[in-house]
């Protein structure tokens, strides 16, 4: 099965593709579904194939067009000509023809967002030109067998971890409620409202204006968060019910997020083709390890789980410290500083292929202001070499234990 990662911007496609992918999906600064995202257009498409190699890279998108935004598309589609697009993810059929016209010979897989949950049209799509079906959410991972059984020349894709909408696959309007126009879910710009920590008051009609709060475990009310997803574990149930393709979501989350996520559904990959290493297991358990809420296995066995919504807040182990650039002499390496530090803390150095190690003697100097005891957050951006007791490679991530984990 591919692995299909999230590429916010070519900094996270970067290390979505050394972490394991074999494939990324990302956006158009003004066409994705996440549209904060940023998009490949950051890069020329030389650079991006170099990027690449012999990876696939899938071009999203996956929003809702008016009029306008068709025109404009018609307009800007001849500009992509260049760019290493392996296929487009498209949920809007108003697009089919201008995609025919530029791209003739693109594959096109059918976003999520299209809700493709049957056999039914799961065929009308493949009619239609579409070379692969990512299914909706809700698709029951028996479901699947029939759908893969009935289109055996159509390649399936499923969403195996990530954030999971409390509507139905992303049609919702509570973003845009809560955050006001211009922050919708459709249009690609959610804030995830369905996530905010909530406050719950019971007002007694008699009594206006005088509220009783209604606290749920440690203060935290989420009404209306999901679990995430995570189905690191049943793998092979989906490669036996026939799916192709099986995609972490994530575009908005960061570098860290992604590279952690895709190393642990590499390992996992790995280990189903037999393939197992001294710290498969490491890897795979590093999920936890990653932001996540309360995790659940989605719609593929008992919807029951799903209805049940998350109670905790965010479960954050680690912070994301920055990651090792190129050699910068004398024993130091770049460093890119993603999050504050201070001296004294125990660094984590991940890397693809290997187990995690500590530090607790390194040195970070900034270029002009000399040895840093502690960043803060305004100033992460400057240019930073970090020498450590471990040994040190190009794309190793660092982090920082939160306080109060373990
Ligand atoms: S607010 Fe929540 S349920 Fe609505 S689109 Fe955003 S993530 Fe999905």
């Amino acid at each position: 099965m591919e692995l299909l990662a999230p590429a916010g911007n070519v900094e996270k496609l970067k290390f979505v593709l050394q972490y394991g992918a074999d494939a990324a999906y990302m956006g158009f600064s003004s066409f994705s579904l996440r549209s904060q995202a940023g998009g490949m257009e950051e890069l020329d498409p030389g650079e991006l194939k170099k990027i690449l190699g012999p990876k696939k890279l899938y071009a999203a998108l996956n929003s809702y067009f008016l009029p306008d935004d068709l025109k404009r598309l018609d307009d800007e589609l001849p500009k992509l000509q260049d760019y290493p697009i392996s296929a487009f993810i498209l949920s809007d059929m108003g697009l089919l023809p201008l995609l025919k016209k530029h791209f003739p010979h693109t594959e096109r897989h059918l976003s999520t967002q299209a809700n493709c949950l049957n056999q039914g049209s799961a065929r009308v799509y493949g009619d239609l030109g579409f070379s692969r079906i990512i299914l909706g959410r809700e698709v029951p991972l028996d479901q699947i067998r029939i759908i893969r059984d009935a289109v055996p020349d159509l390649e399936l894709e499923v969403f195996v971890h990530g954030a999971m909408c409390w509507a139905y696959s992303g049609r919702c309007y509570l973003s845009r409620g809560m955050a006001g126009a211009g922050r919708s879910g459709n249009t690609g710009d959610c804030t995830q409202s369905c996530r905010w920590d909530y406050k719950l008051y019971l007002e007694e009609a008699q009594r206006p204006g005088e509220f009783y709060e209604v606290d749920e475990e440690d203060g935290h009310t989420s009404l209306l968060s999901s679990r995430d997803l995570k189905m690191i574990d049943h793998l092979r149930d989906l490669q036996d019910a026939g799916v192709d393709s099986v995609k972490i979501e994530g575009r908005q989350k960061s570098a860290y997020y992604g590279s952690l996520v895709t190393r642990a559904y590499r390992a996992a990959l790995d280990e189903l083709d037999g393939k197992v290493y001294p710290w498969t297991e490491e890897h795979k358990m590093a999920l936890e390890e990653a932001p996540h809420r309360d995790f659940s296995s989605g719609f593929f066995f008992d919807k029951e789980m799903m209805e049940t919504p998350n109670e905790k807040d965010l479960h954050l182990s680690h912070a994301f410290l920055g990651y090792i650039g190129d050699y910068a002499g004398e024993g130091e390496w770049e460093l890119m500083v993603r999050g504050p530090f201070r001296a004294g803390q125990t660094l984590e150095i991940l890397s693809p292929d290997g187990p995690t190690k500590q530090d607790t003697t390194w040195v970070i100097r900034e270029r002009t202001l000399g040895i840093q005891t502690e960043v803060n957050p305004g100033a992460v951006r400057r240019t930073y070499t970090i020498k450590s007791a471990q040994p040190l490679s190009k794309g190793m991530i660092l982090r920082t234990l939160k306080a109060g984990s373990i």
